[in-house]
């Protein structure tokens, strides 16, 4: 496996000096209290009604930089703001925030949650919030849109995180990943950990021709929404969901 990557990776730099982002990658100690993946998975619900056949196989290093986003954190109050989710519009209940969708509301809440559990495991991450709810223009430099550009360019590795509408508009959890860049590793082991979308979904969206990976966590609808928005649960929940995030992250690195 090392072996392999070695002849298939770009030449590691040759430096004798101590390399200060040197990275020592390491699993998260797996938290007994999480449900096991599985097939209807107990965490997480149905993958994609809609799988993709791609395949991650490019070599990537240890200390990759990896910037989470959460998606729909500068589109409120704009077409594009996210799912309301199950409980808002079928069940009228009021939303987690007034000021946003409650999709924002939770890919914040996992956003914040992988960073910390990715930097715990020695991930070379970091998050990106853009200053605003509502940025109306896409290339204004401070929307997810642009510093993801800038960002692949560079060889980061942008993921998105999202929650997928509920049934019948949603089709559940999965990655849809960058189309501007070859698929990674990272890609293939976030593709295993939670499904794969065709890489042209709906013929090829903003945020993957700029780089960014859209990860669908789920479907926000019960019992994981339920799960995500009883209080006694809430916590827990959101550190599994980031958990398997992360897991998968390391898988990709390692
Ligand atoms: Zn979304």
């Amino acid at each position: 496996m090392v072996l392999a990557q070695a002849a298939e990776g770009p030449p590691e730099p040759k430096n004798w000096l101590p390399s200060p982002s040197t990275h020592n990658v390491a699993a998260p100690t797996p938290n007994p209290s999480c449900p096991h993946a599985g097939i209807p998975d107990p965490l997480l619900g149905p993958r994609t009604k809609q799988p993709g056949r791609w395949v991650g196989d490019q070599a990537v290093r240890q200390n990759l930089p990896i910037v989470v986003m959460a998606g729909h954190a500068d589109s409120q109050r704009l077409a594009s703001a996210g799912t309301p989710g199950f409980a808002v519009d079928v069940k009228r209940q009021p939303p987690m925030d007034p000021a946003m969708r409650d999709e924002l509301f939770w890919n914040f809440r996992v956003q914040k949650a992988v960073v910390r559990l990715g930097q715990q495991a020695g991930l070379n991450i970091r998050g990106y919030r853009p200053p605003t709810l509502t940025i109306p223009n896409d290339n204004d430099p401070r929307t997810n849109w642009s510093q993801a550009r800038t960002l692949s360019a560079r060889g980061t590795y942008v993921l998105e995180i999202h929650f997928d509408a509920y049934r019948p508009h949603g089709f559940g959890s999965g990655l849809i990943p960058a189309i501007n860049r070859p698929l990674s590793r990272v890609d293939e082991a976030l593709g295993r950990a939670f499904g794969r979308f065709p890489r042209n979904f709906r013929g090829g969206l903003g945020g993957p021709r700029r780089g960014i990976g859209i990860l669908e966590i789920g479907m926000l609808e019960p019992p994981l929404e339920n799960k995500l928005r009883n209080p006694s649960t809430r916590d827990q929940t959101v550190e599994c969901l980031a958990q398997r995030v992360v897991d998968a992250l390391v898988k990709g690195v390692s």
